[in-house]
């Protein structure tokens, strides 16, 4: 196994060598990262509910309640009422059928994606997809098609090529048909809020050429719920999209909610397929009941203060007007993920270290999270920074980028 450090050798010369730093403080604006205290301008509690009295006294007394495992899977002994009761509020609060909670957003798309299409099948994903969706597609054994990101046009030309004749739930499944013969099934998956570029996936765009080319589309909005939409509900009220428009909807609770796992919502055939096939469902442990309940607090936040959704707005406005002035590399986001493109990996952790030693934790996202040379600086604004934080960032960014 010596091949093992001459490979990490090689990642570290090219700078694409990843290590953890470690965090001392609670979650929060303010973190004791690595000994040193930081602004943190690169977590996904966009509501600051990570750290919410409110969601910490659900988490507490469901555990006195409950104890702190699950026990099993959920088709076992695992599946507590506090789990059910989420599923059911998260299913009324996206507007479907029924939702499935699953214990991580990567093992949701892994799940859902894989159960819906398999061989003889084919998925289409944006190119700037989730790793965790291009894995599931992956995992799937369905074609893979890869669509140039957010381009309609060049997703319609490649449905236009592949042959399909059922949506995804109404073919049998494991497709046993030879490629080209009888049934097969079309899947489209995009993420809602692009997690590495902020922008927003063009769904009623995607949505209509579903419809027209007889496929399903799945959007993942692990970063557009809690975050968008008057009441939180993320991409798909944004854009008044249903679940006739986009039958399958992820969400993911590790980031606005502030909590652990994920949820795949939509129809009642849908969810009930994922519970009989949905190996990433199946065979794994249910989430602790106190995360559910934790997370059954987090929602009704979400629901009635939108003035989150405002502060957060005016925050990451402030941000780009200031670094547009600035001349900062911004990309085209107008969500509280603001990359700014830097190119070479190696440039890219020198400006995070330097940034580091100021006093500010902004993370070098490289390669293969995304394209060769598309290193960039992700910020995230959360709800709790304050217009001085803003400030300070783009006075320390302007020097380091300088
Ligand atoms: C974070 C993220 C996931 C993974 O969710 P986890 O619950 O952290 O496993 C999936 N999809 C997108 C778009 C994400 O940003």
């Amino acid at each position: 196994m010596t091949d093992l450090s001459l490979k990490l050798n090689e990642l570290s010369q090219q700078g694409l060598y990843r290590s953890r730093r470690i965090v001392e403080s609670p979650q929060g604006i303010s973190l004791i990262c690595d000994g040193k205290p930081v602004i943190n301008f690169c977590s996904n509690d966009y509501l600051g509910l990570t750290n919410h009295p409110d969601v910490i006294h659900a988490f507490k007394s469901a555990a006195d309640k409950y104890g702190v495992g699950s026990g099993s899977a959920h088709l076992i002994c695992g599946h507590g009422s506090a789990h059910h009761a989420l599923e059911e509020e998260l299913a009324a609060f996206t507007g479907r059928d029924m939702a499935l909670l699953f214990s991580t957003g990567y093992m949701a798309n892994m799940g859902a994606i894989s159960t819906l299409v398999g061989r003889g099948d084919t998925v289409f994903e944006d190119r700037l997809n989730h790793a965790s969706l291009l894995d599931g597609g992956l995992l799937s054994g369905a074609r893979f098609k890869r669509y140039v990101h957010a381009d309609v046009e060049h997703l319609q030309n490649l449905l236009g090529n592949s042959k399909a004749n059922k949506n995804p739930i109404d073919a049998p499944h494991p497709s046993p048909l030879p490629k080209g013969e009888g049934i097969s099934r079309r899947l489209i998956v995009t993420d809602g809020v692009f997690s590495m570029d902020g922008d927003i996936a063009p769904v009623q765009a995607l949505s209509a050429v579903a419809k027209r080319h007889d496929a399903w589309l799945m959007v993942d909005d692990a970063h557009g719920l809690g975050v968008l939409g008057n009441n939180g509900g993320g991409v798909l009220e944004e854009l008044k999209l249903g679940q006739d428009d986009v039958q399958v909807l992820v969400g993911t609770l590790g980031k606005a909610f502030g909590t652990l796992g994920a949820f795949v919502a939509g129809s009642e055939e849908l969810i009930e397929t994922l519970i009989q096939k949905a190996r990433p469902y199946i065979y794994t442990t249910a989430l602790p009941p106190a995360i559910a309940e934790a997370t059954r607090t987090s929602l009704k936040i979400i629901q009635t203060e939108s003035w989150r959704r405002e502060k957060l707005k005016q925050l990451t406005s402030r941000f780009k007007v200031g670094a547009a002035q600035l001349g900062l590399p911004l990309m085209a986001s107008t969500s509280p993920i603001q990359p700014m493109l830097i190119g070479e990996a190696v440039r890219a952790v020198a400006i995070s270290n330097a940034l580091f030693s100021q006093g500010f934790l902004i993370s070098a996202i490289r390669p293969p999270t995304v394209p060769a040379n598309g290193a960039r600086l992700r910020v995230t604004f959360s709800v709790m920074h304050e217009d001085r934080h803003i400030d300070q960032l783009l006075d320390a960014l302007a020097k380091a980028l300088a």
